[in-house]
């Protein structure tokens, strides 16, 4: 096998039947699906992107194992140019979305290129589980399969210690047999779910067990058609509109949900680490995978942050407002978050350092702090959106409109001086799915929690930071007796 086309993708999902429910209903096929199809054709035009003679080589790389062309997002960096060449390719894809969809096919396959790649940590708990691991990971970039992950537990109460680990509800283990061990419960919030092959079921790092949740301590991957497991879908962000109507919903939902495991059998096959919590626990943090895993959402950020601030620089324009002070100032804004991401991926990348497994590992700090400004640096591109935009979010007559009896009314009214009525009102229903739809509130959404929640996020970087170098060197200024500091005054 070698990197899909995006035939290839719809037609496995075709051939893997699962239980997707949406609306009341089950989803007979998800590639047809009104909520869904639009979904699964963005996700089959990036792998159709694969095979486009001017992108081909920098979209996959020659398959260690079969020499076959693979999706470049599997590799195991060894370099730092092997980064670099996974972010160009991470950029493709991201910008073909306008970096709406977070959870393309790269986010899981970087994860586990990470984890391939680290397999002695996996086989510390059985040699078995390192093996499964590369065979795995071996697999799933061989037949360029789409993943989806959940790893958080449903959860009844928000006073515990936030593992919620309640009986009944958290996904654990109710028993092992020889052909695998089963699992029941219930864990969100699987993006794509529906239009993945396989689902991804871990833990976060940022949820830290404890010593007797052995049975919640899992990581394993099965496919999504799997007996006994159930997508619970949220309402489709697709609206059923034309591209004119709602640009990104009709284009780019990816959809999220929650998932239901009935005595779910895992083969052991497909066990990567279980009951050991303190492996679990450390995952992330000692095969570096959120290293990796932030790599491909700094490309993201990158293209997002591009994309919204091209609409607002045409907004502005479309306005005549570019020349204002507090505009000028607005877009300023959004060039520095573009520029920031840009800066802190590509200091990630000069900075890398190969790990203890022999992996190329972007730099730490750098490349979390993408993830932790982008929790309230979108929140604040949309904002500005809005307030360059204002009423005009609300000048949007639908495409039907422009071929109704009021169309020469609408064209002579809502022109401005720069720009036709028509490409005013198509500009600002894109704005509107960025800033204003259910479409761009869940994107804002999406981006303050994916990584977990601000207030996990924000110890995990404080765990990370290096803070002996800036406190010592006020201790230092302390130790001094003045003798060097000493002013005109001293
Ligand atoms: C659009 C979207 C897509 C997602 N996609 C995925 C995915 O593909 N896979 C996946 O695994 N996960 C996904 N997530 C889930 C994400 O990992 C979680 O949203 C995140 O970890 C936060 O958990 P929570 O939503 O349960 O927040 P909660 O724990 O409910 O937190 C809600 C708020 O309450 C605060 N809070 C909670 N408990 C406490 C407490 N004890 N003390 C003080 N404050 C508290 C939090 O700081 C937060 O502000 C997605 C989330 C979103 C919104």
């Amino acid at each position: 096998m070698a990197a899909r086309t995006g035939e290839e993708y719809l037609k496995g999902l075709q051939g893997q039947e699962r239980e997707v429910w949406l609306r009341g209903e089950r989803v007979k096929d998800v590639t047809r699906h009104p909520g869904l199809a639009n979904g699964a054709r963005a996700v089959a035009a990036l792998y159709d992107m694969q095979h486009e003679r001017t992108l081909r080589d920098e979209m996959t790389y020659v398959s260690p194992s079969t020499g076959d062309r693979v999706g470049l997002s599997f590799i195991i960096p060894r370099t730092r140019e092997d980064l670099e060449r996974r972010r160009v390719m991470m950029l493709h894809w991201a910008r073909h979305s306008c970096g709406m969809m977070g959870r393309s096919p790269d986010f899981m396959n970087v994860t586990f290129a990470a984890w391939a790649g680290a397999a002695p940590y996996f086989a510390q708990s059985r040699p078995a589980f390192g093996e499964n691991i590369e065979r795995y990971y071996e697999y799933i970039r061989e037949h360029d399969l789409t993943l989806t992950h959940a790893l958080i537990n449903l959860q009844r109460s928000r006073s515990g210690s936030g593992l919620n680990l309640e009986e009944g509800t958290a996904l654990s283990v109710v028993r092992e047999t020889d052909a695998g061990i089963v699992v029941r419960g219930a864990r969100i919030l699987a993006t794509l779910g529906p239009l993945a092959d396989e689902i991804a079921v871990y833990s976060p790092r940022v949820s830290q067990m404890a010593r007797g949740h052995n049975p919640f301590a899992l990581n394993f991957a099965i496919p999504c058609g799997t007996p006994g497991l159930k997508f619970v879908c949220r309402e489709s962000f697709d609206l059923g509109g034309s591209h004119f109507d709602h640009p990104l919903g009709s284009r780019f939902e990816e959809m999220d949900c929650v998932v239901f495991f009935d005595d779910v059998l895992v083969p052991w096959e497909r066990v990567f680490l279980l009951g050991d919590v303190d492996l679990i626990n450390e995952t992330g943090a000692r095969t570096h995978s959120m290293a990796h895993s932030a790599h491909q959402g700094a490309a993201k950020n990158i293209a997002k942050c591009e994309f919204v601030l091209g609409v607002a620089l045409l907004v502005a324009e479309t306005l005549g407002n570019a020349h204002l002070a507090h505009s000028e100032e607005r877009l300023a804004e959004l060039m520095q978050h573009t520029e920031l991401m840009k800066a802190c991926t590509r200091a990630a990348e000069a900075d890398a350092q190969l790990d203890e497994w022999g992996v190329m590992c972007p730099a730490l700090l750098p490349i979390e702090m993408t993830r932790n400004l982008f929790m309230t640096a979108y929140p604040r591109m949309v904002e500005i959106l809005q307030l360059l935009g204002s009423s005009s979010f609300m000048i949007t007559p639908t495409e039907a409109d422009f071929s109704g009896p009021l169309a020469p009314q609408l064209e002579q009214y809502l022109a401005t001086d720069t720009t036709g009525a028509r490409d005013r009102v198509k500009l600002f229903r894109l704005a509107w799915d960025i800033a204003g739809t259910s479409f761009g509130s869940r994107q804002v959404l999406y981006e303050r929690f994916f990584a977990g929640d601000p207030l996990t996020r924000a110890r995990v970087v404080s765990a990370i930071y290096p803070k002996d170098d800036v406190t010592e060197r006020v201790r230092a200024f302390l130790r001094d007796d003045g003798e060097g500091l000493r002013t005109d005054r001293g």
